[in-house]
């Protein structure tokens, strides 16, 4: 099938004969499109069938001219367009020219062989970088981006780095954050009360030697502070669990190299090169089947997969070097807390957590997390927008002024654009907390400041108590407010740039609804400012509200009780159900209506089948319930599907019954039927029931959008199903489908 790809390349890529590069590149693989190159980087355009645009994308980065180098490389899939032939194309830039930042780039291959060359003056050295490579956006101050409005201000360079930094045939002609042992930053093995105990490469060997004895390291990396211990060791990996109170969530690995992943891992050529890229981010993958693996099972337990990814900093290289074993690399803060980024707060904050600091001198001026991708229906698609990525912009066509978007309550990301130019902040996580509040504001100013911009119009979520409404509303400026499954919409087109008539369809946990009651199963059909909520999910109660979502049988009980009346009590094959005096204690809460709220949320409808069919009936973090579900349903093949009623209502609304699902799918748990299955046959009647309201809708282009759409299982049938029906299918690439991607949603809407 032919396909459109745009792709933008950041770096050094302008004068160095990239353009007839690409040029030669296309015509020889018959590809269609063009080429603009311009101050803020090189856009391509390009059609062909998929497997030749998969080979365009990696001979661009293997075969690219000797002076030219990437530091940043994005791309995403996009309708079809129909170009004649592959041309180079002016670029017509007018107006104000918007510098920018760029993000942490990991190590290049030359710095690499430095590193690791005896004979090199950089030898060892953990802060050695180029300006094809190193620390950008967690050290800059100010811009424009000159040492001075860096971190690195405070290092005065040796006369051997400045004759580099001066002389233009340097690889370290004007590369800021330039370094060597004899004038740069340089690390420090503190113990667990803050003593220094050791310096230099003798702090990283103690450090490499007490990983080995299981202890738990505490790094300053590039972005903030990273927890390491062995991978391998249950005793480390459990104890880390213990001090961290974190029980089950799954740890993200750091491996030494790709053999070793896939020797633990199924890795495809989409993943290796995502594993690989500048970027750099955690890559979720699926983990081999029958292999004893080396990893301890108290990593992930329950979970198919593993996130890992290779190291991208010298420091990391040279510890992973050492070490030559996967590690836990987690990331260094208390539960949902921003990470740390300074000594004094790790010291702090990471008390009877880490035994050892392995810190160094030069400052980390914010916080910038590990971001995570997957590969869904072979395309990239980020779970967390973060380090390699931000804060590049996305670009949205029709923003004549600048707006700014405090995004969502949960996995906040905050927004601003400066003309087409979305710039996406790093991921800030959970409001929960007054450190999260603080990173919050923080990011707020940041962004401004960087791009001074002075909004005209600030955009918030509809929810009267989110910490960012408040903030947002606080603020003497115009204020807009949107729903938030309608800016979940508004996102995935956004990235995917399509406008018109679409059907989305929004599926995440929670969100405020327009008539005050908890909205997370939606279709939206897009008018503009406004919007025809097209249909959604019966509405069911969760008792306890909030505790109804850690224990999520309560949930289950109520989509029971809902349907089976007082005969749930008879139902033999539901395990919950012989908790009997927590039970009746939930029936009283539903019978008098005491703190059930209702709901319409697709995620939390997952969590109650879950629990239903015994998967899981409490949960430690969130979604863990719904995943664990996603799984079971990944462990087999069945293209069976549950009936399910669609009924009218008289507004013209459809409102999607799921009582028969239930009802179904417990006759079929009382004959015995395996879980895998049953959840298998849940998902696929999900899929079924977007195919039939797209149908009924009858709009041409559908968007899955909404965290609900992190799960692989459901999202590629759902495509694979509205395809079948000769829908045209748009999901996530860049942006995240979960509440990450909520603050370009919000910019968007003030385009009307
Ligand atoms: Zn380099
Ligand atoms: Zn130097
Ligand atoms: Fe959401």
């Amino acid at each position: 099938m032919n396909e459109r790809i745009k792709i933008v390349i950041r770096g050094a890529v302008q004068g160095v004969g990239f353009r007839p590069f690409v040029y030669r590149l296309a015509s020889e693989l018959g590809i269609k499109g063009w080429i603009i190159n311009s101050s803020q980087g090189v856009f391509i355009e390009a059609e062909a069938e998929g497997c030749t645009l998969d080979m365009f994308i990696s001979r661009l980065q293997s075969d690219r001219p000797k002076n030219s180098f990437i530091q940043s490389f994005e791309h995403s899939v996009l309708d079809y367009f129909g170009y004649e032939n592959f041309e180079i194309r002016e670029s017509t830039e007018s107006g104000v020219k918007t510098a920018l930042v760029l993000p942490d780039v990991s190590t290049c291959s030359d710095c690499l062989e430095e590193v690791f060359d005896p004979s090199n003056r950089r030898y060892l050295y953990p802060f050695t970088n180029c300006t094809n490579c190193g620390p950008r956006f967690s050290i800059i101050q100010r811009l424009p981006y000159d040492r001075n409005n860096t971190t690195m201000g405070e290092f005065e360079m040796c006369p051997e780095c400045k004759a580099e930094y001066k002389d233009p045939s340097n690889r370290r002609f004007h590369a800021e954050p330039t370094a060597c042992p004899v004038c740069g930053p340089q690390l420090t093995l503190l113990d667990s009360t803050g003593k220094p105990i050791s310096e230099k490469h003798s702090a990283l060997m103690e450090a490499v030697r007490q990983i080995k004895n299981g202890k738990t390291i505490a790094l300053k990396g590039i972005g903030g502070f990273q927890l390491l211990c062995d991978a391998r060791s249950s005793d480390a990996v459990k104890l880390l669990r213990s001090r961290k109170r974190r029980s089950e969530k799954p740890f993200a690995l750091m491996f030494p190299n790709m053999d070793d992943i896939k020797i633990e891992c199924e890795v495809s050529a989409a993943e290796e090169r995502l594993l690989t890229s500048v970027e750099s981010p955690i890559v979720l993958l699926r983990r081999k089947k029958g292999v004893t693996s080396g990893i301890s099972s108290e990593t992930a337990k329950g979970n198919p997969y593993y996130g890992i990814m290779l190291p991208y900093s010298p420091l990391r290289h040279i510890l992973m070097k050492e070490l030559g074993f996967p590690i836990i690399a987690t990331s260094g803060n208390i539960s949902e807390e921003p990470i740390c980024i300074d000594e004094f707060e790790a010291l702090e904050k990471l008390r009877g957590i880490a035994d050892f600091y392995l810190v160094h001198n030069r400052k980390i001026q914010r916080h910038v997390d590990d971001s995570i991708a997957r590969i869904a229906e072979g395309r990239e698609m980020l779970i967390r927008r973060a380090r390699g990525y931000a804060p590049l912009p996305v670009s949205i066509k029709g923003l004549d002024s600048s707006f700014l978007a405090f995004g969502p309550h949960l996995k906040n990301t905050i927004a601003v654009n400066k003309g087409n130019n979305v710039f996406i902040s790093q991921h800030i996580g959970d409001l929960e907390n007054i450190e999260s509040i603080n990173a919050f504001k923080r990011v707020a100013c940041d962004l401004q400041n960087f791009y001074a911009i002075t909004p005209e119009k600030a955009i918030c979520d509809l929810h009267p108590e989110y910490i960012s409404t408040k903030f947002a509303k606080e603020l003497n400026t115009e204020l807009d407010q949107v729903q938030h499954h309608y800016a979940h919409v508004l996102s995935c087109m956004a990235e995917n740039e399509i406008e018109g008539d679409v059907l989305g369809v929004s599926w995440d946990g929670t969100g405020y609804g327009s008539d005050g009651t908890i909205w997370g199963g939606e279709f939206i059909i897009p008018q503009g400012r406004d919007f025809e909520r097209a249909a959604y999910l019966k509405p069911f109660r969760l008792p306890g509200g909030e505790q109804a979502i850690r224990e999520v049988w309560r949930i289950g009980f109520a989509l029971l009780y809902d349907v089976f009346g007082a005969e749930v009590f008879r139902l033999t094959n539901i395990e919950f159900i012989h908790r009997i005096r927590q039970v009746l204690y939930i029936k009283q809460m539903l019978d008098k209506n005491i703190n059930s709220p209702v709901t319409s949320s697709m995620g939390r409808l997952f969590d109650g089948v879950s629990a239903i069919l015994g998967i899981r009936s409490t949960a430690s973090f969130e979604a863990q319930a719904a995943m664990e579900l996603e799984f079971a349903a990944a462990e087999v093949n069945t293209n069976d599907y549950f009936k399910y009623n669609i009924e009218l209502l008289p507004e013209g609304t459809y409102v999607v019954d799921w009582h028969v699902t239930l009802k179904e799918l417990v006759k079929e748990l009382n004959g015995d039927v395996h879980s895998d299955i049953l959840s298998a046959k849940f998902h696929n009647t999900l899929s079924e029931v977007i195919t039939d309201v797209a149908k009924r809708c009858g709009l041409e282009k559908v968007v899955l959008t909404g965290g609900c759409f992190q799960n692989k299982y459901l999202l590629e049938r759902s495509i694979r199903r509205l395809r079948e029906e000769k829908f045209k299918v748009y999901w996530h690439q860049r942006v995240p489908t979960n509440d990450g991607g909520i603050s370009l949603g919000q910019i968007k809407y003030s385009s009307f």
